[in-house]
């Protein structure tokens, strides 16, 4: 069985505005922007605020709790590299803080649905440590 760390694939395209996300990740931390005028939390990385176009955004750690907002089953990967761990689940993943994040989504052997409770799970993917999520264990749903 092929595990997550022995795959051959391609990592993130790093820019300097999405660096301080990678980072974190890489030291298994789940860090986004937050708006200091208005208080809400922004992803993916950006210059200027979406919500009230400040200029005020500010990087730090964030819960990690999310919810499974919708999802896909994927068995015939883009890129070769995944091949071995196909079928898998990539979803998005509605953080607690607000924003939602696409990702891939560990599901071991549960049967994932709409509204499970989710948690970051940093994972070593090929040579790089993704910012993945995990169904929380004894996951509820909700709507
Ligand atoms: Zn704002």
């Amino acid at each position: 069985m092929t595990v997550l760390s022995d795959l051959k694939v391609p990592g993130p395209t790093v820019t300097q505005l999405s660096d301080p996300f990678w980072s974190a990740a890489e030291a298994g931390r789940l860090h986004i922007q937050c708006c200091q005028a208005c208080g809400r939390h922004v992803f993916y990385p950006r210059p200027i605020c979406p919500h009230c176009w400040a200029d005020a955004l500010v990087w730090g750690d964030v819960s990690g709790m999310a919810r499974l907002k919708s999802f896909s089953t994927i068995w015939k990967p883009g890129h070769p590299g995944w091949r071995p761990v196909a079928p898998y689940v990539v979803g998005l993943a509605q953080l607690a803080e607000g924003p939602v994040m696409l990702s891939h989504i560990l599901t071991g052997d549960r049967a994932p649905q709409v509204g499970n409770s989710l948690r970051f799970a940093p994972t070593q993917v090929g040579a790089r440590m993704l910012p993945l999520f995990e169904l929380s264990q004894g996951t509820e749903t909700q709507p």
